[in-house]
């Protein structure tokens, strides 16, 4: 082909969508096998919520965290090395908090906050606050609108999520989860442009209801995922019966579903090409491969950064990026 005419390389971008922990590992490994350049974050934010007057995005900052290599690995959420003084200082006024912040994570919230009170919105914040951090990923917000998941527990009223999650320890059975705002949010635009032009979307092990639900139920977001479907994997959350860690299970059940890696296949059967679950679940590749998406089996725990980045290799490869 001469110049001038060829045709554009096939992108090199690889488009993840994310909750909190079970993504975040899911992308230290990822970004050990592709140049973190590379990466776009689209990130769930209908877990946000205000503390003392703060607007706090817990899932895009674990993200951010993690991809700047500062993220409390073993607590899954926050800055390592964090010490909470002003969080025992505010116990005075406000009695004892049942939602941990500490020092140095609160001065994201802090220039979060008051960026957004100047109209700025989230999406440019998110990117203010990831540079600031020095991370080279880009990381989207699911939607600069508001959209909030509540949950309902048998017997009980819908509560926020984080009041479900953390105040109640996840406690209760499951009937509903409600995404409040959902109708009228738009999706950041650019979560539709790296969806089309991205050479693989990643779904990551997240919770498919509380963390992936949100960003798949806005508007347009699925359509454009189904006309992908081929570069689109999902791995399952749930190994061997249970989720790794969270509710994920008590949901399905909740829901009426079966709490397996099929169940989990089920939701994503019209957007995703590629299936991949655990090795201990080999029993469901056939089923799943009839609901018309590839399956693969392989070791999907990711206890250390080394077997996440395994696991990114596999799915790389089985989307032939
Ligand atoms: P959250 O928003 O902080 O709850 O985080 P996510 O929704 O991103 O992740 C929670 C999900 O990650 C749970 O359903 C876990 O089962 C799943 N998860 C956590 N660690 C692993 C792992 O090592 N392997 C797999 N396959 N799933 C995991």
């Amino acid at each position: 082909m001469e110049r001038g005419q060829s045709r554009p390389l096939p992108s090199r971008r690889i488009t993840t969508l994310a909750g909190g922990v079970g993504a975040a590992k899911f992308i230290r490994g990822l970004v050990r096998r592709i140049d973190p350049e590379r990466l776009t974050v689209v990130v769930n934010t209908g877990d946000d919520d205000t503390f003392y007057g703060l607007h706090v995005s817990p899932d895009i900052d674990t993200i951010s965290y993690t991809l700047a290599g500062v993220a409390n690995r073993a607590q899954g959420w926050g800055l390592d090395g964090e010490s909470f003084n002003a969080l025992h200082a505010l116990a005075r006024f406000y009695g004892k908090p049942w939602f941990a912040l500490g020092d140095r994570d609160l001065a994201t919230h802090l220039y979060r906050t008051e960026r957004m009170r100047h109209g700025i919105s989230l999406s440019r914040i998110t990117a203010e606050i990831a540079d600031a951090f020095g991370v080279k990923s880009r990381i989207i917000p699911m939607s600069d609108d508001r959209v909030r998941t509540f949950v309902k527990l048998r017997g009980r009223r819908a509560i926020p999520f984080q009041e479900y999650f953390v105040r109640g320890r996840a406690r209760g059975a499951v009937e509903k989860i409600e995404l409040r705002g959902i109708g009228i949010a738009r999706p950041n635009p650019a979560v539709l442009r790296a969806i089309g032009k991205s050479a693989a979307v990643i779904l990551a092990p997240s919770n498919p209801f509380v963390s992936l639900g949100p960003i798949l139920n806005l508007t347009g977001v699925r359509a454009a995922l189904r006309r992908v479907k081929p570069r689109v994997a999902a791995i399952s959350p749930i190994v061997a019966g249970k989720p790794i860690k969270g509710p994920a299970g008590k949901m399905l059940r909740g829901l009426g579903m079966e709490v397996s890696p099929l169940g989990v296949a089920r939701l994503y059967r019209d957007i995703a090409g590629l299936f991949v679950l655990d090795n201990a679940d080999r029993r469901y590749l056939e089923s799943i491969e009839r609901l018309g998406m590839r399956a693969l089996a392989t070791d999907t725990i990711m206890a250390t950064p080394e077997r996440a980045a395994a696991l990114a290799e596999v799915v790389l490869r089985a989307l032939a990026v």
